[in-house]
Order: structure tokens, then sequence, then C-alpha cells
């Protein structure tokens, strides 16, 4: 019996052994392909010579130095690396042990922004709902997903949300992108101005909707709608690259595709590959301005933020990336996966949309095509197909259908950066199979 209290109580899991590359081997010796790279986060696959190497090395120099008493050399070397590849305007860097932590820690900066600039009155968060930001309680509070917050809302502090960018079920018939974005615009413009335009401190989005929605991009211009109103009423824009981010869509951000730079970022998942956990805040000058030239701190801060063997371990998965080859192969390895995925189940009338960039591409499942109705939640088609596409040897990232029929159940794929094509092409098949079998 185990003593682990697992996500899914009761589930048998398979325990995993063995990773090497795109495939996790378990007890039993079955292999599967890590087609999601778990939850977006192998992006390296797994047991990366390299980055094992680097680890192994600080290892050998240093686990462990606390923050308040010490920087390293590899925590420097790696914040200057990610502002050496962040769109200009991100200039210093806040690391973190993962996502949830580095959206708690930004919309911490956001706020003691505001109270050492003489804005104290700045308290309110607006994100979109059919988001998600992590699970603990600002982050949950933050993000947008029902499911994941229901239960806990009590204890969640005051929240706002407006409309996500989903163009599949939202864009209106004969409604251009343009108008789209600014309908949006619009809606976000009015939120401020009930909120009061001068108590905003910041507005919260994931670039491309990962768990929540399955890859759900922004249409053209969106976020040069949102920045154009973040600027007119002094809000600070976070984008969430929890998910999305560190090459994951083809560019190292996501947000270089929209042509706009936020104030804040956040980064994990992919930044430390799996091989350890780490994420990071990239921050503008002028939010560490008013910090060095106000309280001098930055009042925040875990036992294990830039822990110097995650610091390693990221280190060496951003050099990977910086490799021309990389977000060569997952641009190709991405239009192939999405044109696997429209040729085995463009046609099928249970798939309603797929979509994506890059190596993140999700396909939402549908009762009805035309209608775009989802299942029946009570129906977990979601849990289904990854039942089916485990039992294929697959792994994909499934999130279940839900406010009241404005989503249909998904699939998230995110294979590693190393996938190749006959790999892509087994992929589809797996999940065209599993999608089959579980509906
Ligand atoms: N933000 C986004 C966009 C995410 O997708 C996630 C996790 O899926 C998080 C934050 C939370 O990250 P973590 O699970 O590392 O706390």
């Amino acid at each position: 019996m185990t003593k682990i209290l697992h996500r899914n109580i009761g589930t048998n899991l398979p325990k995993a052994v063995a990773g090497e590359g795109i495939y996790i081997t378990d007890s039993e010796g079955r292999r599967y392909i890590d087609g999601s790279g778990g939850a977006a986060v192998s992006c390296l696959g797994h047991n990366h010579s390299e980055v094992l190497a680097a680890m192994k090395a600080q290892m050998a120099r240093i686990s462990y130095a606390h923050t308040s008493f010490f920087t390293t050399d590899i925590a420097e070397q790696l914040a200057e690396q990610l502002v050496e590849l962040a769109p200009e305007g991100l200039d210093y860097v806040y690391l973190v042990s993962g996502g949830s932590e580095a959206v708690e820690a930004a919309l911490k900066m956001a706020r003691q922004h505001f109270v050492e600039v003489g804005q104290p009155q700045r308290r309110h968060i607006i994100a979109r709902r059919q988001s998600y930001h992590g699970n603990t309680i600002g982050a949950l509070a933050t993000g947008g997903n029902e499911w994941r917050r229901a239960q806990f809302k009590p204890l969640l502090p005051e929240t706002h949300h407006v409309s996500p960018c989903y163009a599949y079920r939202d864009m209106q018939t004969g409604e251009t992108p343009e108008a789209y974005a600014e309908r949006l615009a619009a809606e976000l413009e009015a939120k401020v101005i009930e909120l009061g335009d001068d108590k905003i401190m910041a507005f919260v989005a994931e670039p491309l909707v990962g768990a929540t929605l399955g890859a759900v991009g922004p249409v053209a211009d969106y976020f040069k709608r949102v920045r154009e109103i973040c600027d007119r009423y002094g809000i600070l824009l976070i984008l969430d690259e929890v998910m999305c981010g560190m090459g994951r869509t083809g560019t190292i951000f996501a947000l270089e595709q929209e042509g706009i730079v936020p104030d804040l970022v956040t980064i994990a998942k992919g930044l430390g590959g799996g091989f350890q956990p780490i994420g990071a805040v990239l921050l503008s000058e002028n939010i560490y301005r008013a910090f060095a030239e106000g309280s001098g701190l930055f009042q925040h801060g875990h036992t294990y933020i830039g822990h110097p063997i995650a610091a390693a371990a990221a280190s060496k998965v951003i050099e990977i990336l910086k490799r021309p080859e990389m977000m060569v192969n997952v641009v190709k390895m991405g239009d192939r996966l999405q044109a696997g995925l429209d040729a085995a189940l463009g046609q099928s009338p249970y798939v309603g949309d797929i979509r994506g960039r890059g190596l993140f591409r999700g396909v939402e499942i549908v009762a009805d095509k035309d209608t775009k109705q989802p299942f029946d939640a009570a129906r977990k088609i979601h849990s289904k197909i990854k039942t089916e596409a485990m039992q294929r040897g697959l792994m994909c990232y499934p999130m279940g259908g839900t406010m009241d029929g404005k989503q249909g159940d998904h699939v998230l794929l995110a294979p590693p950066y190393i996938v190749k094509p006959e790999q892509i092409d087994l992929i589809v098949e797996r999940l065209a199979a599993a999608i089959t079998a579980a509906i």
C-alpha cells in the first residue's frame, strides 16, 4: 500500500524507472512516448547527458548557499543568459523554484512596485476566465480555471476576470480577428473603469492558454491592444509563460510573436527541463528601480530561490535551446504534428478544433461538431483518452470540459524538442486511436 497521497487516490499508477530521449520506461518494461513532456516540462527529453554533467559539476562545487548570505556564479550566469535572451526591456531576473512561485512573486512585485512609487491604492488584479496560473492561493485566485478553484473560493483573495481570447468559440460569425481583438480590449477597458482606473495593479495572461484550454493562442493584435490599455491606465502587464515559454512555440518566449514587451514575465517548466525544479520572473528596469531606490529590497523570498544545482541545470538547458537547430526543429516538427493531427482527426465528428504553435498543440473534443457542444462532463472523455493513450504507450495531457458548455474536453501535446519525424507520426497514430477508443 502506498504511503503517498497521490493526486488521484486509488489509481494504479505505473512506476517510472527510466527515461531516455522522448521515452519513459516503467517497472514492467513498457515504454511510453512522452508526447506531452509531462505537463510541457521535458523540453530536451529525459536524461540529457550534457544537463546531467552540468548538474554533477555544480554539485561537486557547492549544492546550496542561502541567498540572504551569498550569491553564486551559476545563479549570476543564469540571470545573464535569461536577460540576453529576453526581449529588450526585461532587464532583471528573480529566481524561484517553479511556476506557481513565479506567479506569486510577480504579483507581489507588482504590488510592491506601486507601494514604492506612491500609488498604494493600486491593488486589483485582472486576469482572464479559462486560464491557469498555478495552485498556490494567490496564483489560484488569479487563474480562471473554475474546476481547480471551486472548493477553495472562500480562501481566495478577490480577483477579477475578463474573457480569454478564444477564437474557436468566441469570435463571432463575420467578425474579423482585428474586430474581435478590439472587442476584447474594450471589455478589458470597461473592467478597468468599473474597478477604478487608478486602482488596477496588473493584468495577467498566458500568451497561449495551456492547461485550461489546450494551446489556445491569441488572434493577431490582441496583445498589442492589451498593451495599449495597460499603458493608458498605468497597469503592469504580467505574461505567464510558465507553460508556453522556453522555446515551446518556436521562439524562446511566446510573446516575441506578439510584438509587445510586458513588464513582468513568469517562466518555469521548460526552464529546468524537468531536470530540476526552477522558475523565474523577468522584470523591467522600472520595477527594479522602484525597489532599489525605494526600500532597497523585494520583500519576499523562499528558502530554495537561486538554488545552484537548479541554476546549473537551467543554464545548460538554455545553452542547448540557443543552438539554431533547436527552434528549427520545434517549428518543423510542430508543423508536422499539426498536419498529422489535421489529417488523422480533422474529419472526426468529435474533433472541434486542432490548434497551437510549435510543439504546443491542442485537440478540442466535442459531442457535436456543428454546435460545438461539449460532451457531458460526467463522461470524463479526457480521462478516458489519457487511459487509452497510456495503454498505447503515449503520454498526452488531458483536461475536462467545464464552464457550462463553454469549452470541450481537450488533449494537450507538448513533446520534447528533440522529437523526430517518425516519432511525431507515432504520436498522431496513437492519439487518434486513443480518441476513437475513448469515445
Ligand atoms: N502558470 C501556468 C501558465 C501554468 O501552466 C502552470 C502549471 O501548469 C503554472 C503557472 C504553475 O506552475 P507549477 O505547477 O510549476 O507551480
